[in-house]
């Protein structure tokens, strides 16, 4: 199924009206124009996650060429929380010994 259409076109345009700062960067104290519309948890073709607007955030090009691709591609999300565990609840860490 095709989500790339109409609907998503006025979800991203409200988004980045609503939102002109990219999320990252803001993050680090930094202000740079958002011109992406990111899924946080990638959709890989959900349509739940794909139109869930807490699932979205407005993103640079550079924030996300860089940071997002590198989970897509590895499927882990970076970091850690206060304990020391990984922020992604799929990291392999959590996964239980095969033997
Ligand atoms: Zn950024």
């Amino acid at each position: 199924m095709y989500l790339y259409g109409n609907t998503w076109r006025q979800i991203r345009y409200k988004r980045l009206v609503k939102f002109p700062l990219c999320a990252l960067c803001a993050e680090l104290g930094v202000t740079t124009a958002a011109t992406v519309v990111d899924h946080i948890v990638p959709h890989r073709g959900s349509k739940e996650l794909f139109f869930d607007s807490s699932n979205l955030q407005t993103l640079c090009e550079h924030c996300h060429n860089s940071h997002k691709q590198r989970q897509e591609k590895s499927g882990t999300l970076l970091g850690c929380d206060a304990e020391g565990n990984p922020l992604d609840a799929m990291h392999p860490w959590f996964r239980q010994p095969v033997e």
